[in-house]
């Protein structure tokens, strides 16, 4: 992780202050108010998901969806990535960055998949890791969104809100998916993870976050919010 994923240089709200149970229940419902919870990366299958979680490693998912537009109307099963080959798939998904690497581990995941899943995504995290190039974020990722389970995926954003308001505090997102699970109330559990990551991408941004536009502020433990714009600015 960068400084800017940490809150390093951006402050990371009051050292182990928490919001209390009562906040947290608001800090969701006004987030419940104000974001749709979905993917912004587009997918149909569980397979769809879990091999745009792999392009979309230091890519956005706009260039993500640019791409896989095209490849999802030549490749619906891994039988499909496997005949495309390396060389295939390379060219397929280029324009994104690591896309040799990307296209490698697609491949190892669909030959996973073919050998010991019987060509079907499993839906648990254990299954999941034991994929090629698959690590707890993006089996949370798949059991969250293509399976709907009631899992913590932390990203670089969920890793920064969830640090900065107080709503967990970890070194490692291991460490604040832990607390995230106890923390979240069970009725936003499902969702929290699109609320946090959404709203870290559009308003509680690493650099000069939307304070004086956020929907949570007054709940908000971090210290140094961005002011609100005056006449002169
Ligand atoms: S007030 Fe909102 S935007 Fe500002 S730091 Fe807190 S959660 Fe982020």
């Amino acid at each position: 992780m960068t400084a800017a994923d940490t809150g390093k240089g951006q402050g990371t709200g009051r050292p182990g202050a928490l919001l209390g149970r009562e906040a947290c229940e608001g800090f969701f419902e006004a987030l419940s108010k104000h974001i749709t919870p979905r993917s912004e990366l587009r997918w149909t299958t569980p397979l769809d998901l879990l091999l745009a979680v792999v392009l979309s490693a230091q890519s956005t998912d706009r260039s993500v969806n640019r791409i896989t537009a095209d490849l999802w109307r030549r490749c619906r099963e891994p039988e499909d990535y496997l005949a495309l080959g390396e060389d295939g798939l390379v060219e397929a998904i280029r324009s994104i960055g690591l896309f040799r690497n990307k296209a490698r581990a697609i491949l190892g995941i669909c030959r996973a998949l073919r050998e010991r899943f019987g060509n079907r995504v499993p839906d648990t995290r254990e299954e999941l890791e034991s994929l090629p190039g698959v690590g707890r974020k993006s089996a949370n990722v798949v059991l969250n969104v293509a399976f709907r389970q009631p899992v913590m995926a932390v990203d670089t954003h969920v890793f920064r809100v969830a640090n900065r308001t107080g709503l967990a505090r970890g070194k490692t997102p291991l460490e604040v998916e832990r607390q995230l699970m106890q923390r979240v109330p069970a009725r936003f559990l499902t969702d929290a993870h699109h609320y946090l990551i959404l709203h870290g991408r559009y308003t509680c941004t690493a650099r000069r976050p939307r304070c004086a536009a956020c929907p949570v502020a007054d709940l908000c433990l971090f210290d140094d919010k961005t002011p609100a714009p005056t006449a002169e600015t």
